[in-house]
């Protein structure tokens, strides 16, 4: 994102100029009344040569115990001023914001000054660019990106707490036929319901996540095998019930699920995920419309000669 895009988004962008001859006094109360925390300083030649702020006055009084208020402005101006223009890059700018220690910068075009943003306002943006980058466009959803960090940190409590976890994966059957039958349109619609029917149904501290295509990921916190098999049972069941409304006519669908439960130190989520997998790929290959859930088989155990049988093949 670059900064005139910040700038066609930001509410209100007031800039107000001050004569480096001016006292703080004057300089006080041009942010008064202007209701502003920065101005921006030029010379008689009205060029920029400095940017002060309501933190620079709080420091002045706190510098000069005695007649602060009619101290001149060139006596606080400590650095050269930094700027960005309309073409520099949102998160880069607040970078170079950051690492000077910076709260306020003018936007300069034509070597004029056109604007002074704020950290909020680029906080703010950041933190949306953050959202967007970790939510799945169609559906909503946390995307595989913001899946896997929740997953690292459900891993990282299981290290510090031993609480056990369930960690599902599912994938809706035979949809590429639905697809090929009522387009991808109607695909695209039932993805989306989808997603509403499972956020409706899962308790609030589970987390979900589009994993990719028509794949979803599920980890259900602090729960044992039984209780996750039983949740997606609950889910499988919504999903059965739920009619997607298309303009092609009603369209329903199922979901293979494949369930592990991590109870034992992991060494990362990829063997988790990986686990997940084989049992949905035993749920398909079983017929569908299942859940297939058993332990987690970390390859430590494999090398062992262990491995242990999935605990269950449930025909939901
Ligand atoms: P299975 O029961 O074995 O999972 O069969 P399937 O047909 O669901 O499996 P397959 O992997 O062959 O097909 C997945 C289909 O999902 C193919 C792909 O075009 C479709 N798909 C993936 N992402 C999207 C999407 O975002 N929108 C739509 N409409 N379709 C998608
Ligand atoms: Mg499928
Ligand atoms: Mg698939």
């Amino acid at each position: 994102m670059y900064i005139y895009e910040l700038l066609a988004q930001s509410e209100r962008i007031d800039i107000q100029f001050i004569q480096l001859d001016k006292t703080l006094r004057e300089m006080a109360a041009v942010l008064c009344k202007h209701n502003i925390g920065s101005l921006l300083v030029i010379n008689d030649q009205e060029d920029l040569i400095g940017i002060l702020s309501e933190r620079d006055l709080v420091r002045a009084v706190n510098n000069f115990p005695r007649d602060v208020a009619d101290r001149l402005i060139s006596e606080i101006m400590t650095r050269s001023v930094i700027t960005c223009c309309g073409d520099d890059d949102v998160v880069e700018t607040l970078d170079v914001m950051n690492r000077n220690g910076i709260r306020h910068i003018p936007v300069v075009e034509n070597k004029r000054p056109i604007a002074v943003l704020s950290i909020r306002e680029f906080d703010f943006v950041c933190k949306s660019l953050q959202t967007i980058a970790r939510t799945d466009e169609l559906t909503g959803l946390p995307n595989r990106r913001h899946f896997m960090e929740s997953l690292e940190s459900e891993l990282s409590r299981y290290g510090r707490f031993q609480s056990p976890f369930c960690v599902a994966m599912f994938d809706i059957d035979k949809f590429k036929p639905i697809n090929d039958t009522y387009g991808h349109n109607a695909g695209d619609q039932v993805l989306r319901a989808l997603a509403q029917i499972l956020t409706g149904e899962l308790r609030a501290y589970d987390t979900v996540g589009r994993l990719g295509g028509e794949e979803f990921g599920i980890i259900f916190p602090n729960t044992v095998l039984t209780g996750a098999i039983k949740a997606c049972d609950h889910v499988a069941n919504a999903f059965r019930a739920g009619k997607v409304v298309t303009d092609k006519g009603l369209i329903r669908f199922t979901v293979s699920f494949g369930v592990t439960e991590v109870d034992s130190e992991v060494p990362d989520c990829t063997t988790i995920l990986k686990q997940a997998d084989k049992y949905l790929y035993e749920a398909k290959a079983a017929g569908r419309d299942r859940t297939v859930a058993g332990p987690l088989v970390t390859s430590t155990i494999e090398t062992a000669g262990s491995p242990k049988e999935p605990l269950s093949v449930i025909q939901t």
